[in-house]
């Protein structure tokens, strides 16, 4: 079987050379083993990198042509830079495997995704089995995503990232969907097929530094929600009713009160509900901006991404 792994780099000049040595003995002792052919390819995508990341890809190419290189015209961050080149290598391979460039995913796994898959699977997981190594702060926040993930209706594998295997069938069934935001830990779900899980251990950045500070990770998560369900505006609803419930409660009393006799007194319940109720219109009517604008954003139909440059070499 033809087997290309697809890696996208946003200013990874720092760990690429590591990562493609690492990468190639990896290749090479599959395909020594028989498992997957001399086509077998890996695939840089250069996600508009403003360092040496493009150039480093070059050379890799020119050296050895199991290196391919896609490169966009500027950034566009992780998940159109994963689709771009999982686009650009369609119909090439039998299955393909996305990773991240610093490899802390664990390339051994590749193994286990290859049984699933003579196994019949269309779609395996990479699943982290623990992030013992990760800061207390990265595995608190990450979890946390995939729970609120979950309970804001996105069905997503919980602790599972972008590293994946996909078949030539899954894959083609990926570009089925047409939306231009594209939430691909939740899509690929909804891709179906029959899928399996490789478990594996995360491990640090062997250099370099994290691509996705806090507010990127924050943007990331809200997106998925907002791409994946319309919970977020049924719960406003639901907020609606039981507001006007208890406002209609609070009539009552304030009725039996009066008919008996006492007169309300203060007014800080009534400067409480008054700002209670403003924040919660001024929140709901920002969700459902949110969705509106995503509509708007969807109808626009621009381009996911646009490729600047091919190396690929095919025999
Ligand atoms: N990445 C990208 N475009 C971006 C940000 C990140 O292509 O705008 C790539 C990055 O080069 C890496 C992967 O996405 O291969 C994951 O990023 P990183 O390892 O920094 O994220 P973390 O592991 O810290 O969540
Ligand atoms: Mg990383």
């Amino acid at each position: 079987m033809i087997l290309y792994l697809v890696i996208p780099c946003y200013n990874e000049e720092e760990v690429l050379p590591e990562t493609a040595g690492r990468l190639k003995e990896k290749i090479q002792n599959l395909i020594s083993q028989g498992r997957i052919t001399e086509k077998s390819r890996v695939v840089f995508v250069d996600d508009g990198s403003k360092d040496q990341t493009w150039k480093l890809i070059e050379e890799l190419h020119k050296q050895n042509t199991l290196f391919s290189g896609v490169k966009l015209s500027r950034n566009r961050g992780h998940q159109n830079a994963l689709m771009a080149g999982l686009y650009n290598v369609r119909g090439k391979a039998d299955a393909v495997i996305s990773l991240d460039a610093d490899l802390q995913d664990d390339i051994n796994a590749i193994d286990g995704f290859l049984d699933q898959y003579n196994e019949g699977c269309e779609v395996v997981y990479g699943v982290r089995s623990s992030r013992k190594k990760d800061s207390f702060f990265k595995k608190f926040t990450a979890e946390m995503f995939y729970k609120m993930m979950n309970l804001m209706g996105a069905e997503v594998v919980f602790n599972h990232a972008d590293y994946r295997l996909l078949s030539s069938r899954a894959l083609d069934a990926l570009f089925e969907f047409k939306e231009v935001n594209l939430f691909l830990r939740g899509i690929v779900p909804m891709v179906g097929f029959r899928s399996g899980e490789v478990y594996y251990e995360r491990n640090e950045r062997f250099a370099g530094e994290s691509k996705y500070p806090l507010k990127k990770m924050l943007s990331f998560a809200f997106e998925g929600i907002t791409s994946l369900s319309i919970k977020p505006i049924r719960f406003i609803i639901n907020m609606g009713i039981f507001m006007f419930f208890v406002s209609m409660l609070m009539l009552l009393y304030f009725l039996i009160r009066h008919f008996t006799g006492h007169t309300v007194s203060g007014w800080t319940s009534l400067i409480v509900s008054i700002w209670a109720i403003g924040g919660l219109q001024l929140l709901s009517i920002g969700v459902i901006g949110e969705y509106i604008g995503k509509v708007y954003l969807e109808t626009k139909q621009r381009p996911r991404f646009i490729i600047d440059e091919f190396l690929h070499e095919q025999e």
